[in-house]
């Protein structure tokens, strides 16, 4: 969708501290619909679904973590977790045919909030090549 794409180009990939909305959703200050949440991660629906299931897993601390393109060895757990997260999520949302998962990456990845995510998709058929 174009719009997305205007959106991921125009946010200015932030310093590695900078707050975005999803430290409001994390710390509650803006609400969202939580789905999971541990110690370390934070699951909660997008505000835009692309599919019936459309869910955004994220670090509670973002530790730098802006992007992928950002980790760094000490990050290695964490990304463990965020994947782990998306399977148990995908099965307590019932999504036995499958599902995708999606890290969009920079303005060309078409990110657009630099806290990283993992994006979980499903119910519905996907198609490839992505967009
Ligand atoms: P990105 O484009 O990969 O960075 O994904 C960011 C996602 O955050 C998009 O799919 C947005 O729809 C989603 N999003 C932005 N603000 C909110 C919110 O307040 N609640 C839930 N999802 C949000």
């Amino acid at each position: 969708m174009a719009s997305e794409k205007q959106a991921a180009l125009a946010t200015a990939p932030s310093d590695a501290d900078a707050p975005t909305i999803f430290d409001k959703i994390i710390n509650k200050e803006i609400p969202s619909n939580v789905v999971y949440e541990d110690d370390k991660v934070f699951a909660f629906r997008d505000i835009n679904p692309q599919a019936p299931t459309h869910i955004l897993i994220i670090p509670k601390v973002k530790d730098g973590l802006t992007g992928l393109s950002k980790a760094e060895e000490r990050h290695f757990e964490i990304l463990g977790c965020l994947l782990y997260t998306a399977k148990l999520i995908a099965k307590q949302e019932g999504l036995d045919d499958g599902f995708r998962v999606v890290i969009n990456d920079g303005p060309k990845g078409c990110q657009s909030v630099y806290h990283i995510h993992v994006h979980l998709l499903g119910g519905r058929q996907m198609n490839w090549p992505p967009g």
